[in-house]
């Protein structure tokens, strides 16, 4: 009888309901949690350990799902057969004449028509892109070799999965949050934007900072085990750099270390190659 009385308080959450929900909440966070860390595994082919929560069929899945939006967004493939064959034969001769090979993924590379962003990309799996305004300011070809190296390792390096496995760690996070503070009269508003950020997260993925190391140096040696200048992976930096000065700083950069650091590192890497996988 009291309870009818109290008729505005009937439509709030009741203090059971919330308990059962921050109690799944927890859940979700343990759920997250253990599969990332329980993730671990060891890199075949750079002998890194690194947390993976997807397997190489669902990489290379993954990759060509999104390699249309990504042409989209950067004017498309250019329509130059000839250039893109070109660009083919270096990555395939790259790949087919270091250890890059041991990581058996099936690569494509493409030429973005796009002559206004400096950049290349990597997808997980194995899709190359580099744009025409990048391709345009390189001067040789063992340059261009080397901008094709660098992305070659994000693939190999397993980076993008890698980042798939932490999102999914932040996300099952956020997730956890939204169940917590979840609203039943508006069950979507939440749950549809996180859907949408991750699809944009995953077509414009940014590497971190060890990533791009990882792949300026290893980079290196897949360039000096086939055959090319490896030190043309410092005139690359220098390009970059020099376009950097310009008015519109290439994206290359966006969320990498300076050209600076980079050139360094790549320098101690030319004393290694020895070193090489
Ligand atoms: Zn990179």
């Amino acid at each position: 009888m009291y309870r009818q009385r109290v008729s505005p308080k009937a439509s709030r959450p009741t203090g059971g309901s919330r308990g059962i929900r921050l109690l799944l909440a927890l859940v979700m966070i343990g759920i997250s949690l253990f599969s990332f860390y329980s993730s671990k595994e060891v890199n075949t082919v750079t002998g890194e350990e690194q947390y993976i929560t997807i397997n190489k069929e669902q990489e290379i899945a993954i990759g060509l799902q999104s390699a249309p939006e990504l042409a989209q967004q950067f004017g498309g493939l250019y329509p130059d057969q000839e250039l893109q064959d070109y660009i083919d034969d270096i990555g395939y001769h790259l790949v087919e004449n270091s250890f890059a090979n041991n990581g058996n993924y099936p690569f494509e590379f493409h030429l973005l028509d796009d002559d206004q962003t400096i950049n290349a990309f990597a997808l997980p799996g194995g899709q190359v892109f580099m744009t025409t305004a990048l391709y345009d300011r390189l001067e040789t070809e063992d340059q261009v070799a080397g901008v094709i190296a660098h992305e070659i390792m994000h693939v190999i390096g397993r980076h993008g999965a890698q980042r798939i496995a932490k999102q999914e760690l932040s996300q099952g996070l956020t997730g956890a949050v939204v169940m917590a503070s979840y609203d039943p009269n508006n069950p979507n508003s939440q749950t549809s934007a996180q859907v949408a950020l991750m699809i944009a997260n995953l077509v414009n993925m940014k590497y971190g900072r060890e990533d791009e190391i990882e792949s300026d140096v290893l980079g290196v040696c897949i360039l000096y085990q086939a055959g090319y200048d490896p030190s043309e992976m410092i005139g690359v930096m220098e390009i970059l750099d020099e376009a950097s000065s310009g008015g519109r700083p290439p994206e290359f950069f966006s969320s990498h270390p300076s050209p600076d650091n980079r050139i360094g590192n790549i320098e101690n890497a030319l004393q290694n190659l020895d070193d090489c996988p």
